[in-house]
């Protein structure tokens, strides 16, 4: 959407019907930016796993309870901590 807008000098700001193209944009940046943190998220869980530490608190050190980790995979935090 980024690429086929580039170079397009369309004047939807007055157009009635729909989103404009700056509102698209900024929503598709917006989604693209939590996917990234998402996958940013994902890779440091796997880093955890490589090293041995996954599932365990970063900050306490404690177990993190497999329902915590059942529901948010990429916790690194236990409840209690998190909770803090
Ligand atoms: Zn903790």
């Amino acid at each position: 959407m980024v690429a086929a807008s580039r170079d397009s000098n369309a004047d939807d700001e007055h157009d009635p019907e729909g989103a404009t193209i700056a509102f698209e944009r900024a929503q598709l940046a917006s989604v693209l930016r939590l996917a990234t943190d998402d996958l940013a998220e994902v890779d440091a869980a796997l880093g955890r796993v490589s090293a041995g530490r996954y599932g365990r608190c970063e900050r306490c050190e404690q177990p993190i309870s497999p329902a915590r980790l059942d529901a948010r995979p990429t916790a690194r935090l236990c409840m209690t901590c998190a909770s803090a």
